[in-house]
């Protein structure tokens, strides 16, 4: 298919495959572990055993390639697997610059795990450009990871910005796209090295694969080590998991877009009510990223949104206890609208506050979704 074609169509056709001998629309599942060598003993496809390739992960790989505008794409078991790859590419004694506000299971395992093999970790204030550029320090620094919007104050990074400091101090950067996926921001396009996704979120979109993705500018010896990394480690994503990942990739606009705009109608339609304290949403005027992300964000911003309420924690526990379509789950990205009181969930380390409720937006009927907050209110 044309590389002309616009993502929507990209993502819409899978990249226009047909299945081969017979021409049908939807692949096929590749379950095989391992495939037969020639008697010379090679192995004209290219494929030998399950856990370094397979046509299924690499149907999405490549459809995710090209929404993102990247060089190659690797799909890995987990969200988690996906980012740890690019961590386990350093070598002990490397620098790294973090966000604060951030993934807290990433934080969590940067900080159990990294610190104790070797990595040195500094974290700066989401989005915070003067702290990043006091953190980073050139030749040691090997790479900045970002996550815009950050998860879940929803704090915006310039990625441009951010990308000229790290190349500037000889570090690559590498940024958490879970949230914003590629229908609304393309981090490769705005200088990034890597994108990474929890697949698990909009990229499947229908709350039942856990999967994750990285998609590089560069085929440079960084990712070669990442695909070590998965070939080797393991951390690869099942046939079937792959192909039910590429079917939610087929709507992943119509969904986001959908997502963006109750989200956007959601966080108006609350700003400024009584009973609450602040709604954080990128898309408001008075969100402190809105300018950022009026520049890298494209239809929309995002389908997450938190709110702070009056009163409290207790406040907070008691709306998300009041709500009815709004399911009380963890995770995010499903065509299904879920809340979720972060700071319990994240623990005492937590710097996300106690009366916050996390909101990630479905493509339920806005209206339905406004009315249950309301109620939810209103009842306290
Ligand atoms: N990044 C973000 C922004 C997330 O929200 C999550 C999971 O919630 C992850 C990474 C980790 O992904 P997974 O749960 O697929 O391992």
């Amino acid at each position: 298919m044309s590389d002309r074609l616009k993502p929507e169509t990209l993502a819409a056709q899978a990249l226009g495959w047909l299945e081969e001998p017979f021409k049908g629309l939807a692949p096929p599942i590749h379950p095989a572990t391992t495939y037969e060598r020639e008697p010379d003993g090679s192995y004209p496809t290219g494929k030998d055993y399950s856990r370094d390739s397979n046509p299924s992960y690499e149907q999405v790989e490549a459809v995710l390639a090209a929404l993102e505008n990247g060089a190659a794409s690797l799909v890995f078991g987990s969200g988690m697997a996906a980012a740890i790859a690019v961590f386990q590419a350093l070598r002990p004694g490397d620098h790294v610059v973090a966000p604060e506000v951030m993934y807290w299971g990433l934080r969590k395992w940067l900080n159990e795990f990294a610190v104790p093999w070797g990595l040195s970790v500094d974290y700066v204030p989401a989005g915070d450009m003067r702290a990043l550029s006091k953190a980073l320090e050139p030749g040691r620094t090997k790479l900045v990871w970002a996550e815009t919007p950050a998860n879940p104050t929803w704090d915006v990074t310039d990625i441009a910005a951010v990308a000229e400091a790290a190349h500037a101090a000889g570090a690559y950067l590498a940024v958490d796209s879970t949230v914003a996926t590629p229908a609304v921001t393309r981090p490769l396009e705005l200088g990034a090295d890597i994108v990474m996704h929890s697949a698990t979120k909009y990229l499947n979109g229908h709350s039942d694969v856990v999967a994750g993705a990285l998609v590089t500018a560069n085929t440079d010896d960084f990712w070669t080590s990442i695909c070590m990394n998965r070939a080797k480690g393991g951390a690869v994503l099942g046939p079937f998991e792959s192909w039910l990942l590429l079917r939610g990739m087929r709507t992943l606009y119509i969904r986001v877009r959908t997502a963006c705009a109750s989200a956007q109608a959601i966080a108006e339609h609350f700003d400024g009510h009584p009973r609450i304290e602040a709604v954080l949403y990128p898309g408001l005027k008075s969100h402190p990223g809105h300018e950022i992300a009026m520049r890298q964000m494209q239809g929309g911003f995002g389908g997450m949104l938190s709110i702070r309420f009056t009163g409290g924690e207790a406040s907070a526990m008691k709306v998300a206890a009041n709500l009815k379509v709004f399911k009380r789950a963890t995770s995010l990205g499903g065509v299904e609208s879920l809340v979720e009181h972060r700071a319990s969930i994240e623990g005492p380390d937590s710097p996300v506050p106690p009366d916050l409720l996390r909101f990630s937006v479905g493509i339920e009927d806005t209206g339905d979704l406004i009315d249950d907050i309301e109620q939810a209110i209103r009842n306290l």
